[in-house]
């Protein structure tokens, strides 16, 4: 089982999930051009693509995806919330799922829905088993529940939101009440936060953390970098980066 982030960030997000035959595009906030060039940079035709899972209806993560889904017969799977925030646009075929439920199969992969605070209508983050392997996803999320604890142990890869410096947003050029939402519990998550995320998951055999969703402005990679590093929890992992203007390459999970 391997995934490819193909950029992240508020300018747009997607990522790219494999396992044997089974191929699953989680967001699409990717113009449709933008988006095959993208894939075409990690050598997959879009066509071979056979799901989007779709995590909330902000356009930096579906702004792309009615149309890629159109143009190359993609089904679309999502929370009924955040279809009916995304406008319900039309696609080729659409299967609901429910954000509390057990979770779903597309192919070889099996997908579990974790419900997080965030200020959209019914917003999923998910973790992603196949081949015996389980990657956690974690963006768009304000603050740490019960439920996203319990959902990402035993992950063999993670993706982590480290969105922003609790001391350059304060100090950027968002007016308050902008900062109030991406500081507030369902905004984004800090590179603190996302410290504590890795610190409650508590797991030695977390093999690769992607850190991502990192703001151009209020963040450097290098600050999120040290606060994650900083977790003293008795795991080896190998930190990532995830960059908003060029895909990740294939990675392990
Ligand atoms: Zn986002
Ligand atoms: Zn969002």
């Amino acid at each position: 089982m391997r995934f490819a982030v193909l950029g992240s960030g508020s300018r747009g997000n997607a990522t790219l999930i494999e396992s044997r035959g089974s191929r699953v595009l989680v967001d699409c906030g990717f113009a449709l051009r933008e988006i095959e060039r993208r894939l075409a940079d990690i050598e997959v035709a879009a066509a071979s693509i056979g799901a989007i899972v779709v995590t909330h209806e902000h356009s930096d993560h579906v702004t792309g995806v009615a149309r890629l889904a159109t143009r190359h017969g993609i089904e679309v799977w999502t929370s009924p919330g955040t279809w009916k925030g995304a406008g319900a646009p039309e696609v080729p075929g659409l299967r609901l799922f429910n954000g509390h439920g057990r979770g779903f199969g597309i192919g070889d992969l099996r997908f579990r829905p974790i419900p997080v605070p965030h200020d959209a209508r019914e917003p999923c983050q998910f973790t992603v088993e196949g081949d015996g392997r389980r990657l956690g996803i974690l963006t768009d999320t304000g603050c740490l529940t019960a439920r996203i604890r319990e959902h990402l142990r035993e992950c063999d890869s993670l993706i982590l939101e480290t969105n922003h410096d609790p001391h350059l947003l304060r100090d950027g050029p968002y007016p308050p009440s902008v900062q109030r939402r991406i500081a507030g519990p369902f905004g984004h998550l800090s590179n603190q936060q996302a410290a504590e995320v890795l610190d409650a998951v508590n797991h030695r055999g977390l093999r690769r953390v992607l850190l991502s969703h990192i703001s151009a402005r209020n963040n450097r990679a290098e600050l999120a970098l040290e606060a994650v590093r900083g977790v003293d929890s008795g795991i080896d992992a190998a930190f990532l980066v995830a960059e908003q203007d060029r895909a990740t390459g294939w990675l392990e999970v």
